[in-house]
């Protein structure tokens, strides 16, 4: 090995960037968000996951779902952390890894109620704002390029059809093999209310910011989705001269 070779390289620099990706349930937001960040050398952060683990305290306490007051209540005393995993976010509630706890039916419905609360988005804005203030985050959600980060240096909404989101869903859940997952027409119900609760909330309704790209992955594979959102990172980041 030559002395050039066996010199240490130095870390290639983290670019400093926020990507945020928006859009509904199903659309595959995970999955392009974490690829992203691989690609990229990003930190991926999944908001979804911090509304869940309050959705979890709330319940765990037998809050009324529906009174925003009483939500609000726990909030002082709620701490949520995001770390890095190898799949997804580790999420810590106030200390506890409840990663495990946080995708059941139940949770998932909690979540898409306290969310509509403005008093709790504004909290949990706050605390999205603090994690990402760094750059160098892909960030993933339904308000990211619109409210937490509107001057995020990329926008990808993605969204698909809500049968295809519904059939992913159904997939993942383990469809016809597993025994546990509800009926695909279920989830396609469920995804579409859950939609439409984030889409017609008064507080920050899920929609495209002005100059997202808007990516339809009704037709394509999760892993053509992938290549686009790479494209279009890649894109924006050259025509802004922050190629990396
Ligand atoms: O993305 P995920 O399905 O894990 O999000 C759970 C719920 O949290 C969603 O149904 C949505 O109502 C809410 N949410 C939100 N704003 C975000 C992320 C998630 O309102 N930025």
């Amino acid at each position: 090995m030559s002395a050039k070779e066996n010199r240490i390289q130095p870390a290639a620099p983290k670019p400093m960037i926020i990507v945020a990706i928006d859009g509904p349930a199903g659309a595959g937001k995970s999955t392009v968000a974490r690829c992203l960040a691989r690609h990229f050398g990003l930190l991926n952060l999944e908001t979804g996951a911090m509304y869940r683990a309050f959705a979890l305290k709330a319940l765990r306490a037998g809050l009324a779902l529906d009174k925003s007051s009483e939500l609000e209540r726990i909030t002082a005393e709620t701490s949520i952390r995001l770390e890095p995993g190898e799949d997804e976010n580790r999420v810590l509630l106030d200390g506890e890894d409840v990663t495990g706890l946080i995708r059941n039916p139940l949770v998932t419905e909690a979540a898409s109620r306290v969310s509509v609360f403005p008093k709790i988005r504004a909290w949990m804005v706050g605390l999205q704002q603090q994690l990402g203030a760094q750059g160098g985050v892909v960030m993933e959600g339904r308000d990211i390029g619109t409210v937490v980060f509107p001057q995020a240096e990329v926008k990808i909404f993605l969204d698909a059809a809500p049968e295809v989101r519904g059939q992913r869903r159904y997939d993942q859940l383990g469809g016809q093999s597993s025994a546990a997952a509800p009926p695909r027409e279920e989830i396609i119900r469920d995804l579409r209310a859950r939609d439409e609760r984030d889409r017609n909330r008064a507080d920050s309704p899920l929609k495209p910011a002005a100059d997202a790209v808007l990516l339809d992955s009704t037709n394509l594979t999760l892993d053509q989705a992938v290549t686009e959102a790479v494209r279009i990172v890649s894109d924006k980041l050259r025509y802004a001269g922050l190629a990396f």
